[in-house]
Formats: C-alpha cells, structure tokens, sequence
C-alpha cells in the first residue's frame, strides 16, 4: 500500500518535502465483524483547509485537528469499496467521502461516505463540483448569500474549486458577477467559459480598492470570501447597505504566523453588512436537492467545470503545495487508480 505521509507540523508554505511516499507490501484486509468497508482510492482531492491540520493545533473543540506526524494525510476523495461490513454499502460501490492519501483505506465509520449513483459524468466531478467544493459552492451562495437577481456579487480566488461554481450559480440568477484571481489564463477562463461579467488579476493591481470600484461603482451586494487579507479589508470599503459576506475561506492566511489585520470593520456597521462564517458540512443534508440542481445543468451544458488533474499517488504532494502558489488552473485532482 502506497501512502503520502504527513512528515512533521508546517509553519509558512507548505513544501513538498513536508510529505513523502511511503510503501508497503502489508496487503489490508477488513477485520473480522467490522462494520467498516475496505475501499481502493481511485482519486484524491487537493483542499486548501488541509494545510490548516499540517499545523500544530492545541485546542481540542477547533473546527480542525492536526494531522500526526508520520501518519497519512486524510482528506477527500472517490473510491470503490472492495469489502464492506457495513449494511449501507456493497463490494463495487463507488462513493465519495472522507478517506485517506494512500492507495487502499480502511474506513471505520463508513456512515460519513456518500454513495455515487450517477456515473454518466467523469468520476473525479465527485471530489469538485459534485463533492465537497460544490456542496461548499451551493450552501455558501444560496444558503448563506441569500441572493436576488440583479445583485451585484465578488468572489475572489474565483476560478478554483469553489470560486468558479459560485459565479455560475451567481449567473443563473441574474446577478452581475465579477471574479479576481491570480494569472491572465484564469482571468480569460472567468469570463470565456464561466460567463463572468468581469474579471481581473489581483497580483497586478496595486490598489485593490481602485480595482472594485472600477468593477463596482455602484458597490457590492455579495461578497463570496475565498482568500481573506487585504482583499476582505479593500471589499469591506465597497459593500452596499444590507451587504452580505459569506466568509467560506481565508487562503491568504493559512501559511502566516500572524494573520493580517483587517482595518476597515466599522465599515460593516456604516453599511448593516451582514458578514457570517460558514462550514461545508452544516449542509450536506441538502446533498440530493443539490444534485437535483447540478446535475441536470452539467448535463445540458449551462454549467461547466475545470479541473486540473495530477496523475498518480507521487504527484500529491506537488499538487497539494501548489494550490497555495496558484498552481492549479481549477479543481485540483490527484488520479492515482484507474476507474
Ligand atoms: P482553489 O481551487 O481556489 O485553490 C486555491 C487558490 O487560492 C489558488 O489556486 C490561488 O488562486 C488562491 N490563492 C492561493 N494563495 C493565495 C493568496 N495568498 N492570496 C490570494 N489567493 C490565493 O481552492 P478551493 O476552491 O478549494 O477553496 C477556496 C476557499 O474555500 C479556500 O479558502 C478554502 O479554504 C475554502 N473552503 C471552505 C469550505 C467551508 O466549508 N467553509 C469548504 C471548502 C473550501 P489564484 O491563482 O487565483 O491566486
């Protein structure tokens, strides 16, 4: 069993050696009377909050624990199950879920997988826009955004995982919609193929302020926060009266020590800014009526979806310190199994 093993706790950028490939010729079996399920990993997902457990975490009721040194990395993925114990699942099964960044898994607490029943749509769609980001996407904008047509919406770190599936949902209900990323191919895929009104790079614009207004004169009725930092404190002077944020991610802050301040707060009660955190997983009871929604309009084109696909188990570690450099044009996926 091939594994990407967590070396030690990381502070600033993650780098590829903080991960190394492990392998054993222990073949894993389900042990007699378990409950859980033997699964082969066919592909993994590249998630920024990952890099949020490769730092020492003291506090055992926040939201994340530490990976343990010298263990496998954990995270998201699609696998097929090969022996199962557990009544809900049956050997062939594919499903998405929680598992671990090795070829083969024991998964002991199975009830947290969901099953994959439709296969008419690539495989690797269920660690993006039919996983976790999408179901991120969905309850960040509609749950939490509450939006109205006509409405001016931002997201930034736009073309990524969960960015480029919030500007399409933002357009299917006739919002405005503008994105920031970071590289011109990304700016010309926000508004080439996910149908952004606008777009513009971040990294060349001295005065991220000046920038939103040129985009916003009228200002912001939604912010869709992916990267925190100065970008949230530049939005915050933009927002319309009855604003809202949904604050989904910082990625800016996940590699500094001392996260940076962010100055213009008052500004959120100048305009009854309604600013609200948010957690993937408060909402996956909604997972079939989101895929009533998705799956139809991936089907017909009106929604479409990029991924940046690493092959094989080896290129993890690569691809994973690559999301906080921009590596990725879209979803980052590590294929490490034939279907
Ligand atoms: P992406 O696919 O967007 O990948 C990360 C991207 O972040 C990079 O490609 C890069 O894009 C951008 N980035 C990296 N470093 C910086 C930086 N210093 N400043 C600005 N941008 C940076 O990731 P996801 O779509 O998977 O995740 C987006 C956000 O959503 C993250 O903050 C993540 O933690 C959060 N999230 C939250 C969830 C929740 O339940 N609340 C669930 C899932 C995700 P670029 O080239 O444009 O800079």
């Amino acid at each position: 069993n091939k594994q990407v093993i967590f070396r030690d706790y990381v502070s600033g950028f993650p780098k590829e050696s903080d991960l190394f490939i492990s392998s054993s010729t222990t073949k894993l079996k389900l042990p007699e009377g378990s409950n859980g399920v033997l699964v082969k990993n066919l592909y993994l997902s590249c998630d920024p909050y990952l890099r949020i457990r490769m730092r020492k975490i003291d506090d055992p009721n926040n939201l994340f624990q530490s990976f343990i040194p010298g263990s496998p990395l954990r995270g998201y993925g699609v696998a097929k199950i090969l022996e199962s114990g557990h009544p809900d699942f049956k050997e062939g099964d594919l499903v998405w879920g929680t598992t671990g960044w090795e070829e083969y898994s024991l998964i002991t607490d199975p009830q947290q997988l969901f099953k994959i029943n439709h296969t008419d749509v690539p495989l690797s769609y269920y660690t993006g826009i039919l996983g976790m980001p999408g179901m991120t996407a969905y309850a960040g904008f509609y749950e939490v955004c509450s939006p109205k047509k006509g409405e001016y919406v931002f997201i930034s770190a736009a073309s990524g995982a969960v960015g480029q599936l919030v500007g399409q949902f933002a357009k299917l209900t006739g919002c405005y919609v503008v994105g920031s990323a970071g590289s011109k191919e990304k700016v010309d895929l926000l508004k080439n193929r996910f149908g952004f009104d606008e777009a513009f790079n971040y990294k060349e614009e001295h005065d991220l302020n000046a920038a939103l207004k040129r985009y916003f004169p009228q200002g912001i009725d939604i912010y869709f926060e992916n990267v925190g930092g100065k970008m949230l404190d530049a939005v915050i002077l933009n927002m319309r009266v009855h604003g809202r944020i949904a604050v989904c991610g910082m990625v800016s802050q996940y590699n500094l020590q001392e996260p940076e301040g962010v100055h213009n707060l008052m500004h959120i009660v100048y305009k009854r800014v309604r600013i609200e955190g948010f957690a993937v997983f408060d909402y996956y009871h909604l997972y079939s009526k989101f895929l009533d929604l998705v799956l139809p309009q991936i089907k017909k084109g009106k929604i479409t979806y990029v991924e940046d696909i690493a092959q094989g188990l080896e290129s993890a570690p690569a691809a994973l310190v690559g999301l906080f450099s921009g590596q990725n044009v879209g979803k980052q996926v590590v294929a490490i199994a034939p279907e």
